[in-house]
């Protein structure tokens, strides 16, 4: 796990100062919002998806460093999958970064989302990581009503 903390920590900091895919995608055909109330974390994911594969992916909004990079490593991992290969990565991510999962058994899946895994240790944070997945999520799910991590 020593490997892995250190390339989280890079990881964070790296897609923090630069996020990938930071911007509005005007042909979007899936729109969602997803929102964090305990940290103030609120991004819109869009997503171009055309014959059940995801084309183009970007993101727009604020929040914490591990939010911001969980949006942005996302983005770059998941444009040019299909549909059931981006649900199958959320639902193992979710497990990772939860601590359903050992990260040791999924790290082909995941690749370098599995910097992710270091959240698991601090279950404040899993909210801030899992964020614009949900709000992914949703978006390929026609999602019409913003996601949040709190009922309001
Ligand atoms: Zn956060």
């Amino acid at each position: 796990m020593e490997g892995l903390r250190d390339l989280y920590q890079e990881v964070i900091l790296d897609h923090n100062k630069k996020p990938r895919n930071y911007h509005k995608l005007e042909k979007a055909n899936c729109v969602a919002e997803g929102r964090n109330p305990l940290c103030g974390d609120h991004y819109t994911i869009y997503l171009l998806v055309e014959n059940d594969i995801v084309k183009e992916i970007a993101f727009e909004g604020s929040g914490c460093a591990i939010s911001k990079a969980s949006a942005s490593m996302m983005s770059t991992e998941l444009k040019g999958r299909t549909v059931e290969e981006v649900n199958r990565i959320f639902e193992i991510f979710h497990k990772v970064v939860t601590g359903e999962a050992n990260v040791m058994t999924y790290l082909e899946d995941l690749g370098k989302l599995a910097a992710f895994a270091g959240v698991a240790e601090f279950p404040v944070r899993v909210k801030c990581a899992t964020l614009a997945w949900h709000a992914m999520h949703s978006a390929l799910q026609g999602g019409e009503k913003p996601v949040s991590t709190e009922l309001e």
